[in-house]
């Protein structure tokens, strides 16, 4: 019979000195100088600088919150540098006992489902009202019970790297309020709402809206978001059933980065196989987010996506190098131009799957202007060639975007790619898997 190893000690994980010297060095990492937005300000350095006893391995989520300051509730507080390695897959519906917690068991014990679907259906309730009462007001408590449990926060000085084969399953890493976070080759899986909301004046038709994201950065700045795959995994949205004749969203964004929040750099990325992907900025009010959302994107990949690739407000948002694999079933479009947004788009790379055009690569969503310069564009299987987003979407639609955001991006590390290389190179380089550890 095999010898087990010793169980790590009660509370704080000691098999940190068994890391290899790859992942001993990632830790140590800090944002390189000039790399985008997170760059700017104080620059972006994470927990770069721990001590020894701020180095964890952690492999559940009691020991990913223990790492994190010892109280989900407040580790938002706990300021002290850190370095935490994921080491396997951690669920967010872990129990105190290692078993998985079922939606059942963070439900408030008013809420029913089927007796949603009855009280809330448009035949019943009609599109004019946002649901009320008793059964909706179980949800919303149940939603802040899921909160609570799924959401796990994160504090400032914090550097967070997968080992091989780390996932995040079911839970949504929250950085709010704080600053100076770094989040490395992590595969982030499946953010399930167990209680998604119904919206009867969203779109036509109504919608399904879920809270939770994979990963959501707001109030915060000094952000670095790299080497990471965004995916739902077994759970996709399109496999999701119909109610009301809409599908139920359990899912929200991939990354989204809303709430002024700024100076956020996200590089070699991908973003699998789902609708909404990342918005930045969610309000249209001209007010706190002026002047704040500056994002950069490079060497991202982007792959069979529908919307929010990303959708923008406010900031000065830099898309280069990034790689879009569109395959068009519900395909809406890839860069959403919102209220004063100010997009810089330097080539980018995009393969366009059946029904899709260069046209509908761009959405208004009451933006005026995009900088836009060497972009290719391959439709089907036919080569890459250089094509421009915006005089498509020009020719196409009224009124036309302007082509100057007013302004220049200088906050960029190495050399900017010719876009015709960008399919492979990102192809071999973004993603969680990719890093030596
Ligand atoms: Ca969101
Ligand atoms: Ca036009």
């Amino acid at each position: 019979m095999a010898v087990l190893p010793a169980p790590a000690a009660a509370g704080r994980d000691t098999n940190s000195d068994r890391l290899s010297w790859p992942a001993r060095s990632l830790g140590r990492q800090a944002l390189p100088p000039g790399d985008g937005w997170a760059a700017a300000g104080e620059g972006t350095t994470g927990g770069s600088a721990a001590s020894q006893d701020n180095v964890h391995v952690v492999d559940s989520r009691a020991e990913l919150i223990d790492a994190l300051g010892g109280d989900n509730a407040t580790n938002r507080n706990n300021d002290t540098p850190k370095i935490i390695y994921v080491a396997g897959a951690i669920n967010g519906f872990e129990g105190p006992d290692g078993n998985l917690l079922t939606c059942a068991d963070l439900a408030d014990p008013e809420y029913d489902f089927d007796e949603f679907l009855v009280t809330y259906d448009p035949a019943v309730w009609g599109y004019e009202n946002d649901p009320s009462g008793p059964l909706e007001d179980a949800r919303r408590r149940s939603v802040t019970n899921q909160t609570r449990y799924t959401q796990i926060n994160v504090g400032a000085n914090t550097t967070i790297v997968g080992l091989r084969g780390a996932r995040l399953e079911n839970l949504t890493l929250m950085v709010d309020s704080v600053r100076n976070v770094i989040v490395r080759n992590i595969v982030f899986d499946d953010a399930y709402d167990c209680f998604p909301a119904w919206s009867p004046d969203d779109g036509d038709a109504g919608n399904w809206n879920s809270q939770f994201d994979l990963m959501s950065v707001r109030r915060s700045e000094n952000v670095w978001v790299d080497h990471n795959t965004f995916t739902d995994g077994d759970n996709p949205d399109s496999a999701q059933p119909v109610y009301f004749g809409r599908p139920l969203q359990v899912h929200d964004g991939a990354l989204d980065i809303t709430h002024t929040a700024s100076l956020v750099t996200v590089s070699y990325n991908r973003f699998d196989g789902r609708d909404k992907v990342m918005l930045i900025g969610s309000s249209n009010t001209v007010g706190p987010d002026v002047g704040r959302l500056n994002v950069t994107l490079h060497h991202n990949v982007f792959d069979g996506s529908l919307q929010r690739l990303p959708r923008i407000r406010f900031g000065q948002i830099d898309v280069y190098n990034n790689h879009y694999e569109l395959s068009g079933d519900g395909f809406q479009y890839a860069v959403g131009v919102g209220v004063q947004g100010a997009p810089y788009l330097e080539n980018n790379s995009f393969r366009l799957g059946p029904g899709i055009d260069t046209a509908d690569l761009l959405y208004d969503w009451g933006g005026t202007v995009l900088t836009e310069q060497g972009s290719w564009v391959g439709q089907g299987h036919r080569p890459l060639r250089p094509a421009s987003l915006l005089d498509a979407y020009n020719a196409a639609n009224d009124p036309d975007l302007g082509d100057d955001a007013g302004w220049t991006p200088t906050l960029r590390h190495g050399p900017v790619l010719p876009a015709a290389i960008v399919p492979i190179y990102t192809r071999l380089t973004a993603g969680a898997g990719k890093l030596p550890v």
